[in-house]
């Protein structure tokens, strides 16, 4: 599944976008490995998503601070819960934080501690190193979680000093509470994880077709710069790549719901052809499954432990 446009390597750091916009990545964008942005206008900034732990966050902004030193962030957008775009929170103070409110609801479900706490558990040896290898590297301990301050439904629009940015809901499809940010003037959007570039896409809610409306939302929009959650900043072919995987998956999902086999055994089923290589393979264990949950509202959804015991086990496999 190669993109013409796209490379799949990319630096770790502060990257200029031009038009007073700049991305924050962090290679290889797997789990916990999330990008953030800053809208910069006259005098002011508007900083996009925060990172997974303290120290992730202070470098970020350290590196931000050249240019944060005479435009200050002035507010700061969460584009959804998951604590990857958000425990950083603490360390913007006095700024007004937007979110959508069922992001804002959502957050209260997933505290710091409950990370912490899933790092100590004890379940078999192959899920213990699955969860220390993807959340290990994070320190969660000392974090206070910071709420939004601000929340909307639909759309919300807001002016960085002399530009406009527009939020845009089109969750729930990753999460709850899903959000882009739109900045027209530099014709950019950061889309949080409804992009996720090379690395395979998890959907912790859905249903899967307001996520593939989101990619076709953002199509629409024509722009040339995309900021994805995880994973090199693209173009809209990197949404198209997206798009292709959620349609595939669903078909896939649908052919062996109908055959009456089982969610976890669909997700080791599935052929995973050209989308193989893309990082955290195994995180179709939890997509077959939200996927399952469509089909039949009576589904059962295996427990956060028992996913990541599978997903564990096809990563091993
Ligand atoms: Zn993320």
């Amino acid at each position: 599944m190669s993109s013409n446009h796209t490379s799949r390597k990319y630096d770790k750091g502060l990257v200029e976008l031009g038009d007073g916009l700049f991305a924050y990545l962090q290679p290889d964008g797997g789990w916990g490995w999330s990008n953030a942005g800053l809208i910069v206008g006259e005098g002011s900034s508007l900083l996009v998503d925060t990172l997974f732990d303290l120290a992730l966050t202070r470098e970020m902004l350290d590196a931000m601070s050249a240019i944060t030193g005479s435009a200050p962030i002035e507010a700061l957008v969460n584009t959804h819960a998951n604590g990857d775009h958000c425990y950083g929170n603490e360390l913007v103070p006095d700024v007004d934080i937007i979110a959508s409110a069922a992001s804002a609801a959502e957050m209260n479900e997933l505290p710091p501690q409950a990370l912490d706490a899933l790092l100590q558990l004890d379940v078999d040896p192959v899920t213990n190193d699955y969860l220390r290898r993807a959340f290990g590297p994070f320190s969660f301990g000392e974090i206070t979680m910071t709420p939004p301050t601000t929340t909307f439904t639909g759309r919300h629009s807001l002016q960085v000093a002399d530009r406009a940015v527009e939020l845009i809901e089109v969750g729930p499809a990753h999460t709850k509470g899903d959000i882009l940010a739109h900045v027209p003037s530099a014709d950019a959007v950061f889309t949080g994880d409804i992009l996720f570039i090379y690395g395979t896409p998890i959907i912790w809610d859905g249903p899967v077709q307001n996520w593939i409306d989101a990619c076709d939302l953002i199509t629409g929009l024509g722009v040339s710069t995309v900021v994805p959650g995880h994973g090199p900043v693209c173009g809209l072919d990197g949404v198209e790549m997206v798009r292709g995987y959620l349609m595939w998956l669903r078909d896939q999902a649908a052919q062996r719901h109908a055959a009456g086999m089982s969610a976890a055994d669909a997700a080791r089923d599935i052929e995973l052809g050209d989308y193989a290589d893309w990082s955290d393979a195994e995180r179709i264990a939890i997509n077959v499954d939200s996927i399952y949950r469509e089909f039949d509202a009576g589904h059962q959804s295996a427990g956060v432990i028992e996913q990541f015991a599978l997903m564990a086990e096809l990563a091993n496999r």
